[in-house]
């Protein structure tokens, strides 16, 4: 666990949340200021700074949270479509730095998106 980090401290327990959906690997929770009606935010147990961090040192783990971030979109029932998105750095809008993907659906997602 990295010390000061968000994620894995919700992870380890000490922060709540609400939980939709776990795995060995990854766990899934609902984030605090939803922009859409289903917003979900999907992190891998291990700490990962980003996403390409992740695939390249932990490629199955990369696999886990794509297979979980379907398994949500499918349990949420956001059958028209949904968006997966990794922010990756502060300029994109990261601001944990602990990779996550953030599940969003139940309304009409334009693209680009801005
Ligand atoms: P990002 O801006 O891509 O780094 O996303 C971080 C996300 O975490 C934001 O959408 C926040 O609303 C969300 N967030 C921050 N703190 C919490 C928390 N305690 N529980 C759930 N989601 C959170
Ligand atoms: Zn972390």
């Amino acid at each position: 666990m990295a010390t000061d980090c968000l994620f894995c401290k919700i992870v380890a327990g000490d922060i709540p949340a609400e939980v939709v959906h776990e795995t060995e690997t990854t766990l899934a929770f609902r984030d605090i200021n939803p922009q859409a009606p289903t917003h979900v935010i999907v992190v891998p147990r291990e700490h990962h700074a980003n996403a390409a961090e992740m695939g390249t040192n932990a490629a199955a783990l990369a696999g886990d949270v794509l297979a979980a971030a379907g398994a949500i979109a499918a349990a949420e029932g956001v059958t028209d479509g949904y968006r997966l998105v990794f922010n990756t750095g502060a300029g994109a809008g990261q601001t944990v730095f602990h990779v996550h993907c953030h599940v969003l659906g139940g309304r009409p997602l334009t693209w680009p998106p801005g």
